[in-house]
């Protein structure tokens, strides 16, 4: 496999692993959710579904991608490297959705978010501690 192919495949694995990863913990609390404000269940279940569309478009851009380098990608119409593109832009969408819930999430719960990656955090922290980055100006 040429290395530009291999750099784009794990790029794409490391975006579905963050995705998965960042909805992991606020799913993780879906069981737990007796009493829970009605805003919140709908939010983990949005996170689900956001989860679930990222996952299916990661695994057509992986067969795409595997098509448009066997030779395999039927000619004629679309070309792969504009699915590809299509799917990426719709994964992005997903991605932004899904840091906007995290930090909803993060404010029902009292807690501040990350302004990087949206995960909770604790008051008076200075780095985040899923992405590293500092939490104040
Ligand atoms: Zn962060």
């Amino acid at each position: 496999m040429d290395s530009s192919v291999k750099r784009f495949l794990t790029e794409m694995a490391d975006r579905a692993a963050a995705v998965a990863e960042g909805a992991k913990d606020a799913v993780a609390g879906a069981g737990k959710v007796v009493g829970e404000k009605k805003d919140a269940a709908m939010l983990r279940l949005d996170l689900l579904r956001l989860r679930s569309e990222c996952e299916s478009r990661f695994s057509e851009i992986g067969r795409t991608f595997y098509l448009m380098n066997a030779g395999a990608w039927p000619s004629g119409g679309e070309t792969a490297e504009h699915r590809i593109e299509s799917l990426l832009g719709e994964v992005g969408e997903r991605e932004m959705q899904v840091s906007d819930i995290l930090r909803r999430l993060s404010e029902l719960s009292g807690k501040s978010a990350c302004p990087s990656c949206g995960k909770p955090c604790d008051a008076g922290a200075a780095y985040c501690p899923a992405c590293g980055k500092p939490l104040k100006g």
